[in-house]
């Protein structure tokens, strides 16, 4: 009989479309589609979903992590060529934010969760580190409260890259009142969140970045609209008149986000507990499916304190042979990725090359394999069936 095999893709996002477009068009019957409105009410939403102190709407999770950095370095006099550790492992977004406000990114190893071993950001600590930024790989916490211990015995700042880890819940804390769970981002002095396109809660392209301090969330609002400060003289003009007049303490940036994509994150976030589950079945499928292949060893997730938001399956492939699995899987029509190839091998991190030999060796082996909200039980069956012939 006929039998159509559809490609199955590393990410594919679903979007409530009905409703999405429903939102929007309540921005644009209004006449309001840029900053406020929409990215209030999803600024309020995030912190109500999260139970975060601050959250501002943003671009995206690069001009995030930026800000980040520009507005620590402002609120506490970092110099150009101070040192921030991190990762080799992550997205480019990561390191580039630590390059755009002349800092130096100093990298540490990673550990078996592929995130920031704290062992080796101890050995990486000098007078002239500030910050330690940290990426919760594929919505995994990694060993994050030890490194947030780490900040506060050497008085940096923690940074925490979340952008997989929209709906990373912490396990069971004991907060006197009872046990709770909150989101992940508490760990951290600020955590950057990213909506792109292929992430946990796709809108096309936005971040929100929650600062714990109040001081740095208001710096952060002017930051974000070029350094307008309207408040200035809203406050001082009881009667409306001066509403036109505003004050530009700082050289900000156009960074701030708009109301057609908090519309869609809006929607989006209702169903983001239930997007995650799934993510996880997927991955429980695929580690049950996978437990007899010796070669392939799915990255464990800091279960006992974390539940992971899953937004990426790794695998470590063993053999020596991750190039020709891809290759083979491609053949078939099944796209995996690889996150992320070792950021020491560009040429403005290639200073480094050699100093984190745990992420140079994985940058050899690792794969993610599909993993997204439009797959079955049979579409998993069959990426192994693939692997499992390798
Ligand atoms: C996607 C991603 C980013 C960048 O997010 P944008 O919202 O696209 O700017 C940063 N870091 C990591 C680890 C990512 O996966």
């Amino acid at each position: 009989g006929f039998c159509y095999r559809m490609s199955i893709n590393v990410f594919v996002p679903k979007f409530r479309t009905d409703e999405i477009l429903d939102e929007i068009k309540i921005c644009l019957d209004k006449g309001w589609s840029g900053m406020g409105f929409k990215t209030i009410e999803f600024e309020e939403k995030w912190k109500e979903f999260t139970s975060l102190q601050n959250a501002h709407f943003l671009q995206s999770n690069t001009v995030g992590l930026h800000l980040a950095l520009h507005t620590f370095k402002k609120m506490y006099g970092w110099q150009d060529g101070d040192e921030v550790i991190t990762t080799p492992l992550t997205f480019v977004s990561t390191n580039h934010a630590i390059l755009y406000e002349k800092l130096k990114p100093v990298f540490a190893d990673v550990d078996e969760y592929l995130c920031l071993s704290p062992k080796s950001i101890e050995k990486r600590i000098t007078s002239k580190t500030k910050a330690v930024m940290f990426v919760g790989m594929g919505g995994n916490a990694g060993r994050l409260k030890a490194v947030s211990r780490i900040c506060k015995e050497n008085n940096l700042k923690l940074i925490l890259d979340a952008a997989h880890m929209a709906g990373t819940k912490t396990k069971n804390i004991f907060d006197g009142a009872g046990y709770t769970t909150p989101h992940v981002g508490w760990e951290a002095d600020v955590s950057v969140f990213s909506f792109q396109a292929v992430k946990n809660l796709p809108t096309a392209d936005s971040g929100m970045i929650c600062f714990k301090d109040k001081e740095c969330d208001k710096l952060v609002r002017q930051l974000s609209w070029l350094g307008i400060d309207k408040d200035t003289f809203s406050r001082t003009s009881d009667d409306g008149k001066y509403k036109w007049k505003y004050d530009v303490p700082n050289v900000g940036f156009k960074y701030h986000g708009n109301s057609i994509m908090a519309s869609i994150g809006l929607v989006q976030l209702k169903y983001l507990n239930e997007d995650n589950k799934k993510r996880r079945e997927i991955a429980t499928l695929y580690s049950e499916l996978l437990k007899d292949v010796d070669w392939f060893k799915p990255i464990t997730i800091s279960h006992h304190t974390y539940q992971s938001a899953q937004h990426l399956y790794q695998g470590l492939v063993t053999n020596g042979k991750r190039d020709e699995l891809i290759n083979e899987l491609t053949d078939n029509e099944i796209y995996p990725g690889v996150h992320y190839i070792d950021n020491t091998n560009y040429p403005m991190y290639d200073y480094a090359k050699g100093t984190c030999p745990k992420a140079h060796k994985y940058n050899e082996q690792l794969i993610t394999l599909p993993i997204h909200l439009k797959m079955n039980s049979y579409d998993c069956e069959r990426v192994v069936e693939i692997i499992k012939r390798g």
